[in-house]
């Protein structure tokens, strides 16, 4: 794919229920391209009335349906054409997802698109895969479990990976044979109205799955709230995720997915393999997407005898990045989502220092594209743990560093008073990975490797205020299901 001419991008504002664009709701939010601050679309704001729509169209579309009941494999087989129809759609979706995310388009055309369609073709193998258990414990007595999908699925996403993060959320909803009504953020809310048209021409039936625009506070609220909302799942901020829990307690005692905030570790010893090649994929996993990864590596623990080579390897990596708008392939650095953010971050890194840490690369705002936003890839040396940059999460390419002399500060330094989303841990001392893997409280430990590449057989999770429940996985099918038992005197 070329660099694409962002003004020749066309999208549709509006809703995705029953199978058709709806109109609705008279409050506008404007969308900007975080690439260059451009207004370019105005997202219609669905109030508790249009929420309600969707939920009945879902609704109805369950029962009335055969998605549900069908045989499991037919169901596979129109999800994996979706996949195929997603995957063969690259030239329209990529730069759609480009264009209103901080996706820059080669990265799109080669992780986003294709791995949107690869997390549903992976749901839709489970769904004629899945069976339940038959125990007979007397012998005139026979008890069964039958897995039951639960109705309307919720699925709030966020704005770092709109595609994929929407895909890791309704593939195991639908695959399972739930109707959704997927909320989107009103940051990048346009890419999967265009998935969404793919599922009907695929075979889904209208109503299956919806898509409806709006904010949290009044769309997403509602939609937690709706009382045919059996599920809620959601991937986001810690806090948002919190105020979700709280709004599914208080209208029905829905279970929930919550995949939320981090400040994952990543632990080189002097011994990892090639410290060359660890510095570099430390900086990879802190400047992909500019740092707006959940599991951003954001925090280097770096032994003594390692750290002066780790660090200067990291710099030569950061400099090598080029800003730019999402719309060029020569782009290796993501624009930053919004000004305010990109302020937010400054003004961490700029408290920080300070207090007292030493500034060894970025620090700044980079060269602009227009009015849009983006942060130098940042080293912070000399911090401790009660530094705000070491404690937030600053979802930027701020990168803070501590230096170790044993494991045993290895692991304290490691641990997170609140989050527990994931950690690398780069040695070739087995034993002592597979002991730190043991002992960090992370959801994920990559032991010298970081990120998450195809594997989606592997689920990912947060411990603490990291989340509960996982995506991926035959965790994430079976999460959305419920479990009937059965139990017969014969
Ligand atoms: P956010 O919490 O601000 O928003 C996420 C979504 O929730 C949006 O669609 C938003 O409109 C909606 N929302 C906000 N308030 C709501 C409410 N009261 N009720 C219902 N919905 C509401 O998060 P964000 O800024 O879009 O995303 C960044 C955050 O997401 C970071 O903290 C990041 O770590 C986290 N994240 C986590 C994972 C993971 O797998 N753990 C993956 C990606 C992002």
């Amino acid at each position: 794919m070329q660099d694409f001419v962002p003004d020749q991008v066309v999208v549709n504002s509006a809703h995705f229920i029953g199978g058709v664009y709806v109109d609705g709701g008279s409050n506008l939010i404007d969308v900007l391209r975080p690439s260059d601050g451009h207004v370019y679309a105005g997202l219609p704001v669905a109030d508790a009335t249009l929420v309600d729509r969707a939920v009945e169209n879902a609704w109805h579309a369950f029962k009335t349906s055969n998605w549900a009941t069908q045989p499991p494999r037919e169901r596979a087989r129109i999800l994996r054409r979706w996949a195929d129809l997603i995957e063969a759609d690259v030239a329209v979706l990529a730069p759609m997802e480009a264009l209103g995310s901080t996706r820059p388009i080669r990265d799109a055309v080669q992780w986003d698109v294709p791995f949107t369609a690869e997390g549903i073709r992976f749901f839709a193998e489970f769904a004629d895969k899945h069976g339940g258990e038959v125990a007979a414990t007397r012998s005139d007595h026979l008890g069964m479990t039958i897995s039951e999908p639960y109705g309307v699925v919720a699925a709030i996403a966020p704005w770092n990976f709109p595609l994929v993060m929407a895909s890791w959320k309704i593939g195991p909803a639908l695959a399972a044979g739930n109707a959704v009504v997927l909320k989107p953020s009103e940051m990048t809310p346009f890419s999967i109205l265009r998935v969404a048209e793919l599922a009907i021409k695929a075979g889904i039936p209208a109503g299956i799955f919806n898509v409806i625009q709006g904010d949290g506070k009044v769309t997403g609220d509602s939609l937690c709230r709706h009382p045919k909302v059996s599920k809620v799942t959601f991937t986001g901020s810690t806090q948002t995720g919190a105020a979700i829990m709280r709004a599914c307690a208080e209208s029905g005692t829905k279970p929930v997915t919550l995949e939320l905030g981090g400040k994952s570790p990543q632990i080189v010893f002097a011994d990892a393999p090639d410290l060359d090649k660890v510095a570099r994929m430390v900086a990879a996993a802190i400047s992909g997407n500019a740092g707006q990864v959940c599991v951003a590596g954001s925090r280097l623990i770096v032994q003594r005898g390692a750290a002066e080579q780790v660090v200067a390897g990291i710099a030569r990596s950061f400099e090598a990045l080029r800003a730019g708008p999402t719309w060029q392939q020569a782009t290796t650095l993501a624009p930053i989502i919004s000004k305010g953010q990109a302020d937010r971050i400054d003004g961490i890194v700029n408290r920080t220092i300070a207090a007292g840490a030493q500034l060894v690369t970025g620090g700044a705002l980079a060269p602009r594209t227009g009015n849009g936003s983006y942060y130098l890839p940042t080293i912070l040396a000399g911090v401790n743990s009660g530094m705000e940059a070491v404690n937030s999460e600053i979802f930027g390419p701020v990168l803070t560093v501590q230096v170790f002399d044993d494991d045993a500060e290895a692991l304290t330094l490691a641990a997170h008073p609140d989050y527990g989303l994931a950690a690398g841990v780069h040695t070739s001392d087995i034993g002592r990975a597979l002991r730190f893997a043991r002992t960090l409280e992370a959801g994920t430990v990559w032991i010298n490797r970081y990120g998450r590449t195809s594997d989606f057989v592997i689920p990912t999770g947060g411990y603490k205020r990291s989340g509960m429940g996982k995506d991926l996985g035959r965790q994430a099918f079976e999460a959305n299901l419920r479990i009937k038992s059965v139990l017969i005197d014969f």
